[in-house]
C-alpha cells in the first residue's frame, strides 16, 4: 500500500514537473508571438532569457548535471528542435555526441554556434583534443559576454519588432558580466599565488586558469568521453603532494569517483587533501537556485574555491 502511494507521489511530481515545462504562452504582453528557442546548455539558455524577456519562450535541452559531452538527443529533443525557431547550442565540439544533429540544423540556417564569432586568437588549444578548441569558454566571463552579444545579433534578425528591447537587455546583461568578471577576478587574488591551483574531475577550467591566474589540472582531459589512466593519476597525485595543494574539487556533472580516488592515492602518500567541493563545470545548478543562473553559478565556484584553497578563510562573499 504504501508503495502504491510513494508511486502515485512520484507520478504526480512528474506530471507537474512536466506541466511546468508546458507553461509557456504563445504571445507576449504585447501580443506578439514569441520566438521559440531551443538551446543545449543551461549557460546558453539564461543568456538567452536574460536578452529575450517576455519575448522569447526557452528550453534548454541538458538540465542540472547533465554531461554536454556525452548527451544525446532524446525523440524528444529533435520535436522541440524541429519546431524553434532558433537553436542555440556551445559549439567548439562541447556537444561531442550530438554534431552531426547539429551540423545538420546549421545548414538549414536554424542553429548557431554561440562561440562563433569569438576571436579564434583567444581560444585554448589544448593538446589530445583531435586538433579543435577548447570549448568552456563560459570560465572566462568576458569572454562569455561575447557570446551574449552574437545572441542578441541573431535574436534581432529573427525579430526586428523587439530590436530595441534586445539591444537594450543585452547591454544590461554585458554590464552585469562585466561587474561579475572584476568580482571574480579580485577575490581570485585573495589566494597566494602558489596555492592558486585547481583540480578537478576533467579539463574545463583552462579558460578559468587563464583569465584569473590559477594552474589547472584535470584528471580526465578536456572531453569526459576520455579516460584518465594510471600515469595520470599518479602524476596528478605527486603534483598535490609535493605543492602541498589543501583542495580538490568534484564537478556536479561528473562522477566523484575519479576526484575521490586521488584523495586515497595523496593520503597513501601520507598528505590530506581535502574535497573542496563541488564545482558546477558544464551544466548550472537547478532552476530556483543560486547556481540555477549564470552569474550564481561563476559566483558559487569562484566562493567554493577560494574557500577551500584558503583553508576555510575566505572572507565574506561581498
Ligand atoms: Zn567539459
Amino acid at each position: 500500500m504504501k508503495k502504491c502511494l510513494v508511486v502515485a507521489l512520484c507520478v504526480l511530481l512528474i506530471v507537474s514537473a512536466c506541466g511546468k515545462k508546458e507553461e509557456q504562452k504563445p504571445e507576449a504582453s504585447d501580443g506578439t508571438r514569441r520566438l521559440n528557442i531551443v538551446t543545449t546548455t543551461g549557460m546558453i539558455a539564461d543568456v538567452v532569457k536574460n536578452i529575450g524577456g517576455d519575448f522569447v519562450n526557452v528550453t534548454a535541452l541538458m538540465g542540472p548535471g547533465v554531461d554536454p559531452h556525452l548527451y544525446k538527443a532524446t525523440e524528444g529533443d529533435m520535436r522541440r528542435m524541429a519546431d524553434a525557431d532558433i537553436i542555440f547550442y556551445n559549439g567548439l565540439h562541447l556537444e561531442g555526441a550530438m554534431g552531426q544533429v547539429l551540423e545538420k540544423l546549421k545548414e538549414r540556417e536554424q542553429a548557431f554556434a554561440v562561440t562563433d564569432k569569438i576571436d579564434r586568437t583567444l581560444l585554448n588549444r589544448p593538446p589530445g583534443f583531435e586538433g579543435t578548441f577548447d570549448p568552456h569558454v563560459w570560465f572566462d566571463v568576458r569572454m562569455w559576454s561575447m557570446t551574449a552579444e552574437y545572441v542578441r545579433d541573431v535574436m534581432i534578425d529573427f525579430d526586428k519588432v523587439h530590436a530595441v528591447q534586445f539591444g537594450e537587455n543585452a547591454q544590461t546583461y554585458v554590464d552585469s558580466l562585466h561587474e561579475l568578471h572584476s568580482y571574480v577576478y579580485e577575490l581570485a587574488k585573495s589566494v597566494p599565488p602558489a596555492q592558486r591551483a585547481l583540480i578537478t574531475a576533467h579539463d574545463a577550467f583552462g579558460y578559468f586558469g587563464k583569465a584569473y591566474g590559477f594552474e589547472v589540472r584535470g584528471l580526465q582531459g578536456i572531453s569526459t568521453a576520455s579516460e584518465a589512466g594510471t600515469a595520470d593519476v599518479q602524476e596528478l597525485v605527486q603534483f598535490i603532494v609535493d605543492r602541498r595543494i589543501a583542495a580538490i574539487f568534484v564537478e556536479s556533472s561528473v562522477s566523484p569517483k575519479t576526484i575521490e580516488a586521488v584523495q586515497a592515492a595523496v593520503a597513501a602518500r601520507g598528505f590530506d587533501v581535502k574535497i573542496g567541493g563541488q564545482l558546477f563545470s558544464d551544466a548550472m545548478g537547478k532552476a530556483g537556485t543560486e547556481e540555477g543562473t549564470y552569474i550564481g553559478m561563476v559566483r558559487h565556484n569562484i566562493h567554493t574555491i577560494v574557500n577551500a584553497l584558503l583553508g576555510g578563510r575566505m572572507a565574506q562573499p561581498i
